[in-house]
C-alpha cells in the first residue's frame, strides 16, 4: 500500500543553453507529487503518516518555493549574487525567514538565506526529481516521485527499501536506538 502526499512549489529557472523560450528566466508553480510505499503499519492503520511525510520532504523542498534555480555555469549567477550582495539580501534579511535548512549533495546546492538552489544539471522536471529522491532517499521509503511544472511532466518510480522500523503508536520512522522521535515509544 502507499500514502501519497502533494506539494506545490512557486520557482523561477532557465534553461541555459537551449534552444527556446525557456532559456529565459521565467517562473512556474510545480506540482510535487510523493508517493511512500510499505506495509500498513498495524498500530496506526496507515503506511506511513502523510503529515511527516510533509514535515520531512518540505525540510528539502522549501529550499525551493519562492527561490531562483540555476544551473552552475550559469553566466546569470555570479550576475545574480552580485546584485543580491550590492542589496545587501546576500547572506539573508530579516523578513526571509520562510527557509528550510541548507542541503548539499552532488545533484544541488541549497542557499536558503538568498533563496537560491544551484544545480549541476539543468533543471527540468526529471532533474527536480533526481535532486529530490537523491536527498529523501534515506529519510523516506519512496516508491514514486512525479512532478508537474507547466506544460511538463515526469515520474519516477523507485525501488523501495523496506526494513524501516515504524512507531505503532505514531507511524514515523524510529530512529537508529529504535525509539520514537515523537513519542518515546522504544521497540522490544
Ligand atoms: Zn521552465
Ligand atoms: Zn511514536
Amino acid at each position: 500500500m502507499k500514502s501519497i502526499t502533494t506539494f506545490d512549489l512557486q520557482y523561477a529557472h532557465r534553461f541555459y543553453g537551449f534552444k527556446g523560450e525557456a532559456q529565459y528566466l521565467h517562473g512556474h508553480t510545480g506540482i510535487m507529487t510523493i508517493e511512500v510505499e510499505d506495509t500498513v503499519n498495524e498500530g496506526v492503520n496507515m503506511v506511513f503518516p502523510c503529515n511527516e511525510i510533509r514535515k520531512t520532504a518540505w525540510e528539502v523542498l522549501q529550499n525551493f518555493d519562492h527561490a531562483l534555480v540555476l544551473r552552475e555555469d550559469d553566466p546569470l549567477l555570479p550576475a545574480i549574487l552580485g546584485v543580491y550582495k550590492e542589496q545587501g539580501i546576500l547572506n539573508g534579511h530579516p523578513q526571509n525567514t520562510m527557509k528550510g535548512p541548507a542541503f548539499k549533495s552532488a545533484l544541488a546546492t541549497a542557499y536558503p538565506d538568498a533563496r537560491l538552489v544551484v544545480t549541476k544539471e539543468t533543471m527540468t522536471v526529471e532533474g527536480m526529481i533526481k535532486i529530490v529522491y537523491d536527498l529523501l532517499k534515506d529519510k523516506l521509503n519512496i516508491c514514486k516521485i512525479k512532478f508537474t511544472s507547466g506544460v511538463n511532466a515526469a515520474e519516477m518510480e523507485f525501488d523501495t527499501h523496506t526494513g524501516i522500523d515504524r512507531c505503532p503508536l505514531c507511524g514515523i520512522s524510529l530512529n537508529e536506538e529504535g525509539v520514537c522521535p515523537k513519542c518515546g515509544y522504544r521497540k522490544k
